[in-house]
């Protein structure tokens, strides 16, 4: 059998640790693996300066790429270390056998040295070409893998096989064909390119949504007003290229906090988003890396239960009770935790009170305390769109990232408000669970890809803890400026403008989006995808309706999620072709994840059952013999 996996990021490589251990070991196996980019893909390119600097947001001992999916008892010949232990431990070996990989690497794995360590993205790239080899090292006799580093720019479905064309002139044909193609560019739509046209007449610089550590700032010095579009994740990626990367430097104070001391050539920063703040920090890890928070309200159990007296479904409102059920629980048990109790009081009975939300009002009375009871989680989500006028918004952002910094020093356990923030990507499994099994009503699904999703982004998916420092020390350097909620970006005169809703007004010599791409394949510049729109062989997802009516999920492809499988204009499936990952988000909840180590992580499980489906045979295969492709 040829299996083609076209993407060599997380994804498919997981599907290829899948395919060794667990094919039949009696057919002979050809895989070609297709990415442009090397091995560990575009994310995680070692080869790009910027990634030697760029931080992963989830800690080193939280990612793997060693399938642990009830594989678990399987004798596998390979030693299975998380990104933290091999860095530990064979990476620098490794490292000196490949001269091809920059200095910076060696060097990082000198000094991660914790589970409290963030690794850069190139590292892990550079783990995923390890992890490539030793695969490689202990594959079957009967399965042979070849890497081609091409883009894709065609398939074609023949009666039996799949032709694929690369970029540099390959061709070959597949009996079976996964595309986990990640982020991919979207086309400029018409703001985009009326900005770059501008741009162009003017002398100005403009970069549109894109991977961050692509772009090349190069030409933007201390002459520039740079005007930042978003305080999301590629935000801190942006600030950091904006001045580290221009010869400023970071310096930890007695206090642990940091100063930024100016190398002259940063440019002004005017930065802003819809909601005027940066998403909350992550918290110095307290975790081990399958260690996750189990919950007391928001069980898998508990909900089903609700659903089977509903209908089968849940609605959204009680789902988001329960979980900020959970968090409050969270929020009050550090808290006690963190108590120097007098003699005569126990920590185990006020928490035993604490297992019953009906007596939290009587605690604090009760046993003499002053826990916070207070917590509304809505309205920590966006605070700032409380806050009047642009002095209040100044004064409280400042302290409120004080706040946050403080908070995360705590620990992403421990700490009342962070720990409580984390336990968000500890549930998510359960999260994941109920939506992608259809537990929710249409209009639940709907309110899961806004409310909800804001909610868990501003929450849960900030950055590294000292990404948050940087920023402080930036702000209190003056290099960096933090605009009201409703930040917009337009043409000026003939330079880029800025508003926000407090009526200020900024101007910029460039203008950065620092965001990926929208995930719509509809709208995607890869020829591939366009050729499988012009094919009809891929289609929007119909499965459900906004209430107006639209598709909520039009954006994605359509696949049967039993086994990937992609559906075809006649929502018949394209047996043999398979997409897996970033495209189906959406209709899979939070796919854009790396795999963490023995938690049933969402990848391995995917790849699961996308490898079992790609080694059944197809209904109607003797049919098939008979036909020329
Ligand atoms: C900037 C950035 C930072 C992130 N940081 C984190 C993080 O710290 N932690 C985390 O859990 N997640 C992170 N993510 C989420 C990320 O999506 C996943 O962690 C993971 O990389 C997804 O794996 P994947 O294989 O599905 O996609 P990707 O890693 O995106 O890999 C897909 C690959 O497919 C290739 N490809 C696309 N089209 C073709 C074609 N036609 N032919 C050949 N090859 C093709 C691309 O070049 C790419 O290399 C980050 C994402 C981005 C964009």
């Amino acid at each position: 059998m040829k299996i083609a996996l076209i993407g060599a990021g997380p994804r498919n490589l997981a599907i290829l640790g899948r395919l060794l251990f667990t094919v039949n070991t009696k057919a002979t196996y050809e895989i070609d693996l297709f990415d442009p980019q090397p091995i560990g893909g575009r994310v995680w390119d070692p080869f790009l300066t910027n990634n030697h600097a760029f931080l992963m947001n989830t800690y080193a001992n939280q990612v793997t790429l060693f399938d642990d999916y009830e594989l678990l008892d399987h004798e596998t010949p390979i030693e299975r270390p998380n990104l933290l232990t091999w860095a530990q431990t064979v990476a620098f070996d490794y490292l000196n056998d490949h001269p091809e990989y920059p200095d910076a690497y060696r060097n990082e794995v000198l000094t991660l040295i914790s589970a409290n360590t963030f690794a850069s993205r190139g590292l892990f790239g550079v783990y995923a070409a390890w992890y490539f080899e030793e695969v490689q090292a202990a594959c079957p006799k009967n399965i042979h893998i070849h890497f081609h580093q091409t883009e894709i720019i065609d398939m074609e479905k023949g009666a039996r096989r799949f032709s694929l064309t690369g970029r540099d002139g390959f061709t070959s044909k597949y009996d079976r064909v996964v595309l986990a193609p990640g982020h991919i560019d979207n086309q400029p739509n018409k703001k985009q390119k009326e900005l770059a046209a501008f741009a162009k007449r003017h002398s100005l610089a403009y970069f549109p949504a894109s991977h961050p550590a692509e772009n090349d700032f190069d030409k933007i010095n201390e002459n520039d007003q740079v005007l930042i579009e978003g305080l999301g994740l590629s935000f801190f990626d942006v600030i950091l290229s904006l001045t580290g990367a221009k010869g400023g430097t970071f310096v930890t104070n007695n206090d642990g906090s940091l100063t930024y001391r100016p190398s002259g050539h940063e440019p002004h920063i005017v930065a802003g988003a819809f909601n005027g703040l940066p998403p909350r920090t992550k918290g110095v890890n307290q975790k081990e890396s399958a260690q996750v928070y189990q919950p007391h309200f928001f069980t898998l159990k508990r909900m089903k239960e609700e659903a089977s007296n509903n209908l089968g479904k849940i609605s959204f409102e009680h789902f988001m009770k329960t979980l900020k059920q959970e968090l409050t629980f969270k929020y009050l048990y550090n808290q006690v935790q963190l108590l120097k109790l007098d003699t005569g009081v126990s920590k185990a009975s006020i928490i035993s009170d604490l297992m019953h939300p009906e007596r939290w009002s009587s605690i604090n009375e009760k046993y003499g305390l002053h826990l916070d009871m207070s917590i509304d989680w809505d309205s920590l989500v966006f605070p700032a769109m409380e806050w009047p006028d642009a002095k209040t918004f100044q004064k409280n952002l400042h302290k409120h990232i004080e706040n946050d910094i403080r908070s995360a020093k705590l620990g992403n356990d421990w700490s009342p408000l962070t720990g409580s923030y984390y336990i968000l990507r500890d549930m998510r499994d359960t999260i994941r669970t109920l939506y992608n099994e259809n537990y929710f009503f249409a209009d639940g699904y709907e309110k899961m890809l806004t409310t909800f999703r804001a909610f868990d982004n501003q929450l849960s998916a900030g950055p590294p803890l000292v990404r948050m420092q940087q920023l402080l020390a930036l702000m209190d350097a003056g290099i960096l400026e933090i605009a009201g909620p409703g930040f917009k970006t337009s043409r000026g005169h003939s330079t880029f403008v800025a508003t926000d809703r407090y009526g200020q007004h900024f101007e910029g010599t460039a203008l950065i989006e620092a965001r990926l791409s929208e995930i719509n394949f509809n709208i995607a510049k890869s020829p591939l995808i366009q050729s499988l729109q012009k094919q009809r062989l891929i289609r929007k997802n119909d499965r459900l309706r906004k209430s107006d009516g639209s598709l909520l999920l039009g954006n994605t492809i359509k696949v049967d999620l039993k086994t990937l499988t992609v559906l075809d204009k006649n929502n018949q499936p394209v047996d043999g072709f398979f997409v897996s990952g970033i495209p189906l988000e959406g209709e899979r909840w939070f796919n854009t994840v790396i795999p963490r180590p023995y938690v049933n992580t969402l990848i391995f499980e995917e790849s699961k059952r996308l490898v079992e489906a790609l080694q059944e045979r197809h209904s109607h295969f003797h049919k098939l013999l008979q036909k020329k492709d």
